[in-house]
């Protein structure tokens, strides 16, 4: 089996491009803003669609998870035992 890639049109390209660039730069703020390691989820997703986009919803919301920090209200990592950014203990 060969598969031509000059047999698909410059449009479909653009689209994979444009759409590989809005998830790549959705997941690093995302992954920044939950303190995970940005640059390497958002070249991940970079990598192809939409497999590389629901491993790392997995692991940020159902692995990793959030909370929010009972004094300052800041999204924190469930494992936390203080915030990081008041220091307030977790209970
Ligand atoms: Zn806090």
């Amino acid at each position: 089996m060969h598969t031509d890639l000059s047999a698909v049109p410059v449009w479909l390209w653009i689209c994979l491009v444009v759409v590989l660039s809005v998830q790549g730069l959705w997941v690093f703020n995302d992954a920044r803003k939950r303190g995970m390691n940005c640059w390497l989820w958002g070249l991940f997703c970079l990598l192809n669609t939409p497999t590389n986009l629901f491993v790392y919803l997995i692991v940020s919301r159902a692995i990793l998870g959030s909370v929010k920090c009972q004094a300052c209200s800041a999204r924190i990592r469930k494992k936390d035992a203080f915030c990081p950014y008041c220091g307030e203990e977790q209970k």
